[in-house]
């Protein structure tokens, strides 16, 4: 097996770093500007802007998780002092999550006001105001007719009216299952004619989602309609396969509106899990794990319990979110320094993360730039 796809492990040394970049020294300036890039990403919060949502998806990360049952019911004034006081904090970049960030726009405005950089995953049913200089990763999860049926409604066609031709704002996020890879072509066709980009998550089953395909957790649930032991969302090494080469056949098909990488691609496909776990069957090494500088805030303002990403019910051992999986690969291994090859690949990787996480709205470049 090719080291790219190796399991995530612990961050390569600054020696081997230095090492490898005093024998490669062509690669010293895309190296060097990565490292710019990522700091653009550094010192960043995560924050549940509310438990409202206006859908109801398959397998939902949240309700099903039970991550809604906290007050949500801050005023506009505790908004606004929390976000002042991440400010303070040395917080430089947000990531406004659900339920449905765009429920709340005054919310939004307030966070935007005292944090200039950030990320807000939505729906896209609810434009949300281009006056926030946020990148937005809009979820899709068919074309159409898939993501009516999973989601309760055909969120996507309304996405791409609310923000047909806003290319470097908006940016579709195709959750990838082995029941819609058919779907992946028309849906880049549809992201295409509206003038947008986007690109792949791929769907990764909480705890709770295979413990109601197991028959251990047996309660009725909303976010729970369709799914059964024999037809379910959960990958195996066959659709992991058909979904690598169906991604691979995209990229190249489709340059300009897919934002995404080979290299990835080949790393994320892999059957086996894609971090080292503990005995827990949790990953360590995820950058996206909540601690150290990295917080995770619900919509009552205090810090969300036991966390362990901003994703928590998802099983580590089968998780291939885009989330976790693409920020975390940012991260020099020392795989990735044994050949020029594999450093060629890292670099890819880079550049597709940073397609997707950096926006700076041309009124604002000036301020973002001082
Ligand atoms: S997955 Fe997101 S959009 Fe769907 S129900 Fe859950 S919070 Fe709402
Ligand atoms: S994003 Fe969350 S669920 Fe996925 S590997 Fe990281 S810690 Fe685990």
């Amino acid at each position: 097996m090719r080291q790219s796809t190796d399991t995530m492990g612990p961050r390569a040394t600054r020696f081997e770093i230095q090492d490898f970049l005093k024998t490669h020294v062509d690669f010293k300036p895309s190296y060097q500007k990565n490292r710019r890039n990522a700091l653009v990403l550094a010192r960043a919060a995560f924050v549940e802007v509310t438990t409202r949502c206006n859908l109801r998806c398959e397998g939902c990360f949240y309700f099903d998780g039970g991550h809604d049952r906290v007050a949500d019911n801050r005023s506009a004034g505790e908004w606004g002092a929390f976000f002042a006081d991440l400010a303070d904090q040395g917080t430089r970049f947000l990531y406004l999550v659900g339920a449905e960030p765009s429920m709340e726009p005054d919310r939004l405005a307030i966070a935007a006001r005292h944090i200039r950089r950030g990320l807000i995953g939505t729906n896209g049913i609810r434009r949300i105001d281009p006056s926030i200089p946020y990148k937005l990763h809009i979820s899709v999860w068919g074309a159409p007719e898939q993501d009516a049926a999973y989601r309760g409604a055909d969120a996507f066609s309304k996405a791409l009216r609310n923000y047909t031709g806003e290319t470097d704002r908006a940016l579709f996020v195709y959750t990838l299952t082995p029941r819609n890879i058919e779907d992946a072509e028309q849906a880049l066709k549809r992201v295409q004619d509206a003038g947008l980009k986007m690109t792949f998550n791929m769907y990764s089953p909480t705890h709770t989602y295979q413990e109601r395909l197991a028959g251990i957790k047996r309660s009725k649930s909303e976010f729970f309609r369709m799914s059964s032991a024999n037809n379910n969302l959960t990958w195996n090494a066959e659709s992991l396969a058909k979904a690598r080469t169906c991604v691979s056949r995209l990229i190249d098909a489709f340059p300009e509106t897919l934002v995404y990488s080979h290299s990835y691609n080949d790393w994320i496909t892999v059957p086996e899990p894609r971090y080292e776990l503990d005995a827990n069957g949790v990953s360590p090494h995820c950058i996206s794990r909540i601690g150290g500088s990295l917080s995770l805030t619900g919509p009552n303002l205090a810090p969300v319990a036991n966390a362990k990403c901003c994703t928590s019910d998802v099983d580590c051992r089968t998780c291939r979110l885009y989330g976790g999986g693409l920020v975390s690969r940012l991260r020099l291994q020392t795989s990735d320094l044994s050949s020029r090859h594999e450093f060629r690949k890292w670099l890819e990787i880079c550049e597709h993360l940073f397609g997707m996480y950096i926006y700076t709205p041309s009124w604002c470049t000036e301020v973002a730039d001082a």
